[in-house]
């Protein structure tokens, strides 16, 4: 089978960071930008950084509809905090005019685990993964409040949902890809190569 390739949405966010998480977990990671590039990957990681305007970027620049119609026909999506965010059918205190992508059924709530200064770094069991619990980097973080019928909880912290998977869409609170430790990209790669 042909190595899959990841794109990361390049439109604002933790870019390089996921390139090179991806790298190391053994896929191929290319920028993607514009519509005619969601053509070519076989997944896709939303980054982390500011959902708000990564929302608008993605309306700027044709991207929220294609992409929309993507993940609904089975494209794999991993978004990381504010890639969580533009994954979830429903968010709590959205900015006026904030759009997500949607692919989670799941309500989640931004900046939940509180401001920048209050971010914080702690061991994430995540029974799915393999080696032990994750270190997972939370900044300005979400929290998932509600996961619908279809949504798996895959790790949970201090009582609150921070990792989720619905089929081929996967989304954390936390950013792996600041981490040195790629076993939720090479999860999320596997997911890929299921879905080929
Ligand atoms: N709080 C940010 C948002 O609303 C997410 C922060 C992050 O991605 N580190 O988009």
């Amino acid at each position: 089978m042909d190595t899959p390739v990841i794109g990361v949405l390049a439109l604002q966010g933790d870019v390089r960071e996921h390139l090179a998480a991806l790298d190391a977990a053994g896929v191929r990671a290319a920028q993607v930008r514009r519509p005619e590039e969601l053509d070519g990957v076989d997944g896709l990681v939303l980054p982390g950084g500011e959902s708000t305007t990564m929302s608008k970027l993605a309306v700027l620049f044709g991207m929220a509809e294609p992409l929309r119609e993507r993940i609904r026909s089975g494209l794999p999506v991993y978004g990381t905090c504010a890639g969580m965010i533009m994954l979830a059918d429903k968010i709590l205190d959205p900015r006026s005019g904030q759009e997500t992508f949607g692919g989670i059924d799941m309500i989640v709530r931004r900046n939940a685990f509180g401001r920048q200064n209050e971010s914080f770094e702690a061991a994430v069991e995540m029974p799915g993964i393999p080696g032990g619990p994750v270190d997972g980097v939370f900044i300005r973080a979400p929290w998932v409040e509600l996961v619908g019928a279809g949504a798996e909880v895959l790790a949970e912290h201090g009582g609150h949902i921070v990792a989720v998977r619905q089929g081929r869409v996967l989304a954390t609170s936390f950013h792996p890809e600041l981490t040195g430790d790629h076993r939720v990209h090479r999860y999320f790669a596997d997911m890929v190569r299921d879905a080929q």
